[in-house]
């Protein structure tokens, strides 16, 4: 019975498409007259005959319950297949809708990552007209007051005008320098009260010369502890905020407040980079979405699982914010991004101490040559 079951189940899912065609050719080998080379097909030939005999067979009792059970599961089939495509066609997170023949012919270009979105269409705006941004300054109601904000956006502001409102700065004639910063003044052949405020910014001293590489409290590593004499008045330095994760936090807080509207925010500062010349936005503070968007798990086009991929994309926007910022006088020092998609993740950007193997190099190194 089983084995009936399996030659009709055989016959109508793949015999459909391969007897019709066995049938076309046997009539055309009947029309020359080659009757004979029938039996060339004779796996296929006891399929075809327990076809035919199956119906005349309703008499037999075996063979006319196998009729009726293939017949059964064949309509339940169709009937799931025909509901899958009519709710698929409805539902409007299906990733096939609204995609052409063209791209549908590639089955993992259809499974997106994005499935919700249809066309990126990202919008960057930079925030020109802003003043000199002095202590005390609202920068969340100044910022509402240049852009209308809208739900789901990302504000990028540069670390430099969050910390000139907020106070985090520096007199460098108020600071006197230690025998410290005045050897690495010497070796570095930088000012000796600038060298103390990057020491008294610095949480750890990776690299002294030939300019001081440091770690910040918050798990940042950069050069001169990021603290800049540029855009602020002679005689002062800027500081990068102490807890950058709480002031994006805060930054988001205030300016749901004055808008009403929930946006994402990124705190951002100019920083070198190894292995290449040139400097490039990275994020120093977030909130409102994860720091990296985490691919592990996901296929790609070809349906390879990725192992590694973590993409960075709170710095990448702060790259393109940085862009749009520019670094002397543009004047720009917040940036938004509307349309982005979303994206899930987690928040562990900076390396732990054992992970980081440049860090751990670079110790090595300073070490040996003390
Ligand atoms: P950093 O990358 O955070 O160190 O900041 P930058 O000094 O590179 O400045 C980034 C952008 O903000 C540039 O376009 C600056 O001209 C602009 N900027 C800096 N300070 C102010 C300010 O007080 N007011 C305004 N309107 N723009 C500023
Ligand atoms: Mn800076
Ligand atoms: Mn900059």
């Amino acid at each position: 019975m089983c084995l009936e079951m399996f030659f009709h189940l055989f016959y109508d899912v793949f015999g459909f498409v391969v007897i019709p065609h066995v049938k076309i050719y046997l009539h055309v080998l009947d029309f020359i007259g080659m009757t004979a080379c029938r039996a060339e097909f004779p796996l296929l030939e006891p399929v075809y005959v327990r076809k035919l005999r199956a119906y005349r067979a309703a008499d037999d009792h075996v063979h006319y319950y196998v009729v009726i059970a293939c017949r059964i599961i064949k309509t339940y089939l169709k009937t799931i297949y025909f509901c899958i495509n009519l709710i698929n066609s409805f539902c409007l997170n299906n990733p096939w809708q609204n995609l052409s023949p063209e791209v549908k012919r590639n089955s993992y270009i259809g499974i997106s990552s994005h499935r919700d979105v249809i066309m990126e269409n990202i919008q960057v705006i930079g925030i020109r007209g802003l003043p000199l941004i002095h202590k005390g300054d609202n920068i969340a109601s100044m910022i509402c007051e240049h852009v209308k904000v809208q739900d789901g956006d990302i504000l990028s502001i540069a670390s430099t005008v969050y910390s000139k409102a907020m106070g985090y700065t520096g007199k460098l004639s108020d600071i006197s320098p230690t025998e410290h910063a005045l050897r690495l003044a010497k070796l570095n052949g930088e000012d000796p009260r600038f060298v103390q405020a990057v020491l008294d910014a610095s949480a750890d001293i990776i690299m002294e010369t030939p300019f001081i590489l440091s770690e910040l409290g918050f798990g940042h590593i950069g050069v001169r502890a990021g603290v800049d004499q540029s855009n602020i008045e002679d005689d002062m330095v800027i500081f990068l905020p102490p807890d950058p994760m709480k002031s994006a936090e805060e930054l988001r807080d205030s300016i749901r407040q004055v808008s009403g509207k929930n946006v994402g925010v990124i705190i951002t500062d100019t920083c070198g980079r190894s292995f290449r010349r040139g400097q490039t936005g990275n994020a120093i503070g977030w909130s409102g979405f994860t720091a990296i968007r985490d691919f592990r798990g996901d296929t790609d086009l070809f349906g390879h699982v990725l192992k590694i991929t973590e993409e960075a994309v709170v710095d990448e926007i702060a790259g393109f914010a940085n862009f749009v910022m520019g670094e002397s006088n543009n004047g720009v020092p917040a940036v938004v991004f509307r349309n982005c998609p979303k994206w899930t993740g987690h928040n562990d950007l900076f390396f732990s101490r054992d992970e980081d193997i440049t860090r751990r190099a670079l110790k090595n190194e300073w070490h040996e040559s003390q």
